[in-house]
């Protein structure tokens, strides 16, 4: 299966229905990965942004984002939440500003997280320097997320300025490098953004693979009214829906069989009820609760309606460990 070809995995996407795969990838899932489900901290620390992507609504053209940035004692706070929780990770996620997470102060965050509560730390800053990987690694940073967003170069220029449309794929650029480095790199997509195409999906999978990543990210991409591309009148061919966001986690487990791969806060939001119990029975084995302070919270919305400001019991411990339980899974420390 991990051979299949881009015919394939079309195929796949345009099926009428998709149980025979989710089947396979769940099957697939249990044999590399087990019945455990990965928790791994999700700590936003800041709302800054120096980027104008034109689909996140915290882009720095958007007045209307509370701007907040945490301070080191609050970040310590929440790994320490994590330690007491035996989540084993924590992951640091921030709008980009290389003001605010200069490169000696994450270093010395990482190496307090790591001495005083011994999580270990996956870093999601977006496009950075190779010294400041470097230095983040040897800090002792274990992994790194950076989505690519989509494979087609012409979308991916339009909807990030500045971003050029030849040349290498700036962010495959910093993920084979900080492969080289030693990170375990996560990188992943958006399902959904206007005039994204099917044949686009599946160059995104297979890039998955050629990229040997080690964790996969993808959700549906959710419409911010306050952002440029949430007027954007222009459709996609790509279904934004659990069933077609899961069908990419199905295709994702079988073209690495390996990968660790969260059931997103995306698809949650998308479907409260349903998203993560179809994205955990679709081949993904990690989840992300949420443990930014809960009054900072509103002011990270990527996009509207984020299930942990909505309904913030919704990602508690006893809530998730129930949904666990219903597909005969459980919580690992890893
Ligand atoms: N600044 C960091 C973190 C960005 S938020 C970075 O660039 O890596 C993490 C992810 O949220 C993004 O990579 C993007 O895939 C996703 N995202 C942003 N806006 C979104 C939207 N409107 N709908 C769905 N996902 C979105």
């Amino acid at each position: 299966m991990a051979d299949m070809t881009r015919e394939a995995i079309l195929e796949w996407l345009r099926a009428p229905q998709a149980e025979a795969l989710f089947e396979r990838a769940r099957a697939k899932r249990v044999c590399t990965k087990g019945r455990g489900v990965f928790l791994r901290g999700l700590i936003e620390l800041s709302s800054i942004c120096s980027r104008d992507c034109l689909y996140c609504g915290m882009r720095k053209s958007n007045p209307r984002v509370v701007r907040y940035a945490m301070d080191d004692e609050t970040i310590l706070a929440c790994a320490r939440l994590a330690e007491r929780l035996h989540f084993g990770t924590v992951v640091l996620q921030a709008g980009e500003c290389a003001a605010l997470w200069s490169r000696e102060r994450v270093a010395e965050l990482i190496r307090r997280i790591k001495g005083e509560t011994g999580q270990r730390v996956t870093l999601s800053l977006g496009e950075r320097s190779e010294a400041d990987t470097e230095a983040w690694r040897a800090a002792g940073a274990d992994r790194y997320l950076l989505r690519f967003e989509t494979s087609d170069r012409a979308l991916f220029a339009r909807i990030h300025p500045g971003a050029s449309e030849s040349g290498e794929h700036p962010r495959m650029v910093q993920l084979r490098r900080m492969k080289a480095q030693g990170y375990e790199v996560g990188s992943g997509i958006m399902l959904g953004l206007p005039g994204q195409r099917l044949e686009s999906v599946a160059d995104d999978l297979l890039m998955f693979r050629d990229l040997a990543l080690d964790m996969v990210g993808l959700g549906p991409y959710l419409v911010h009214p306050d952002t440029p591309l949430g007027v954007d009148a222009m459709q996609s061919e790509v279904p934004v829906s659990v069933d077609f966001t899961c069908r990419c986690y199905a295709l994702a487990r079988l073209l690495l069989p390996e990968a660790n791969i969260p059931s997103t806060t995306a698809l949650s939001t998308l479907d409260p009820v349903r998203g993560r119990i179809a994205g955990l029975s679709s081949g993904a084995n990690v989840f992300m609760p949420n443990l930014t302070p809960a009054e900072l919270r509103a002011g990270y919305q990527i996009y509207p309606g984020k299930i942990c400001v909505a309904a913030p019991e919704a990602d508690s411990l006893a809530a998730l460990q129930r949904t666990f339980a219903q597909l005969g899974l459980e919580q690992v420390v890893g």
